[in-house]
């Protein structure tokens, strides 16, 4: 799926412009301000993995770059867990949907 490989180029580019300084991972999400710590599973599904979001995730601090356009990768929202999950939630029913 050219979608699909547009993603991990995206995400790719995400992932290496975090390592080479370019783009700063914040440490708070940009909607509700949470730090990424997430105290309780979510009921949603990891878009990163596609897989439910496990207990073992819940230690795990993290920020996810979602992308509202997979042509500008380096053009993204940090959102944590709960709200990357509650965008999809938002976003599900658009066929354009991305990262
Ligand atoms: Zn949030
Ligand atoms: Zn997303």
């Amino acid at each position: 799926m050219a979608s699909e490989r547009l993603k991990k180029k995206a995400m790719s580019r995400v992932s290496w412009a975090v390592a080479s300084g370019k783009l700063v991972r914040p440490t708070v999400c940009e909607i509700c301000g949470q730090d990424g710590w997430l105290p309780k599973r979510t009921n949603c599904t990891d878009p990163w993995t596609g897989e439910p979001s496990p207990d073992v995730y819940s230690k795990d601090p993290f920020i996810i770059a979602h992308h509202s356009d997979y042509y500008k990768p380096l053009d993204v929202m940090w959102l944590c867990r709960k709200c990357h999950c509650k965008m999809h939630d938002v976003l599900k029913a658009a066929a354009e949907h991305v990262f």
